[in-house]
């Protein structure tokens, strides 16, 4: 990795006497410190800089050492690797210079909504509070106090630019290639350029959204510090738990007990449905575990205007808590049954004796025992 300039790190002109290299370490590693700039690694990596800065700076002989070597200096004495020096000579001839001096990286935000089944079958509008970096308009941005906040840098006479015969380099050190050095930081955003704060913000969830899918809403991100590209605000869509209905892509499934007289002589059964419920028609002699389907009573599809189905799987329920009286009717009601009434129990209690005489015989031949 390639350092930068450790003078422009602390903004100190090269002949810096090491009083000034002292004082300018000390406001800047106050303003830096992770404890004042919690959950900010830009911040970390910039306190970390700065310190690498003084410890080299500080000290008289890798002083020496850096002012021959610039930026292949290395802080534990080893020579630069070829990928150091490739990285440098890119960025030498490769358009440093033209990149303005702090300009940062979009910054996406991440925030998330949880919408009913009902709101993903009709679409639906969803204000959310969301907490995001915004350009200072104080400052517009340029972090500077307005009226007097910077002033043209000393050292390069507002260029930007200083002659190092020694190394390719030749943005100023002092301002970093800026032209200008921050004398009062704007009030607002104490020199950031940017600040915090919380806006309303409309999302408009489609019709049809999937579990986890999400909505990238423009430019509603955090302001880079420094200027640049705006981050988007990028939406995840939690769908929550509906008590009846469960989510199979645009179909639903919902279960649906019958009493047992209703299955077997059939019956009209209210039924839910997204849009309030129906009523439907259940056939005579429906067995559990049979779907009956609605067409079209399911979620619409993220593209076209179809819907998917909704599917009732009926789960016969056993009675319970009988009375006397109860037990007694269906007493009554058994002794009338005949094998005809329930065919597949007919039919398996043939292959269970079936499976006896087969075994009685092989034993009577006299076959062993498994
Ligand atoms: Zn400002
Ligand atoms: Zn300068």
């Amino acid at each position: 990795m390639v350092r930068r300039d450790y003078y422009a790190i602390l903004g100190v002109a090269r002949n810096a006497g090491m009083d000034e290299i002292k004082r300018a370490y000390r406001t800047s590693a106050l303003k830096h410190h992770p404890d004042r700039n919690p959950d900010d690694p830009e911040a970390e990596r910039r306190f970390k800089e700065v310190v690498e800065a003084y410890e080299t700076l500080s000290d008289p002989e890798s002083r020496k050492r850096y002012d021959a070597m610039g930026p292949f200096y290395r802080p534990d004495g080893r020579p630069p690797t070829p990928e150091d020096v490739n990285e440098l000579l890119s960025r030498t001839f490769g358009g440093w210079f033209k990149r303005k001096p702090g300009k940062g990286k979009a910054e996406d935000l991440r925030h998330e909504v949880t919408v009913s089944l009902l709101e993903v079958a009709l679409g639906c509008d969803r204000t959310v509070d969301v907490p995001r970096q915004i350009r200072c308009s104080r400052c517009q941005g340029e972090g500077g106090e307005p009226g007097g906040g910077w002033k043209s840098c000393d050292d390069c006479k507002g260029t930007g630019k200083v002659q190092t015969p020694r190394w390719f380099r030749t943005a100023c050190p002092r301002c970093d290639g800026s032209g200008r050095v921050l004398v009062r930081p704007c009030e607002r955003c104490g020199g950031e350029g940017r600040h915090g704060t919380v806006e309303r913000i409309k999302v408009k969830v489609p019709r049809g959204v999937g579990s986890g899918q999400k909505l990238r809403i423009k430019d509603k991100g955090d302001h880079p510090r420094g200027g640049g590209p705006v981050g988007d605000l990028v939406i995840s869509v939690v769908i929550a738990p509906h008590p009846l209905f469960q989510r199979r892509g645009s179909d639903l499934l919902c279960d649906l007990p019958l009493t047992f007289v209703e299955a077997t002589g059939g019956a009209e059964v209210p039924v839910p449905t997204l849009e309030g419920g129906t009523v439907i028609v259940v056939p005579p002699g429906t067995g559990s575990g049979k779907v009956l389907r609605l067409a079209g009573r399911g979620l619409p599809r993220l593209k076209g205007d179809e819907r998917g189905d909704l599917h009732l799987k009926v789960q016969i329920e056993v009675p319970v808590h009988l009375t006397p009286e109860q037990r007694d009717a269906l007493a009554r009601f058994a002794a009338r049954l005949d094998s005809a009434n329930h065919p597949r129990r007919q039919a398996w209690d043939q292959a269970r004796r079936d499976a006896h005489r087969e075994w009685e015989e092989h034993r009577t031949r006299g076959g062993s025992t498994p």
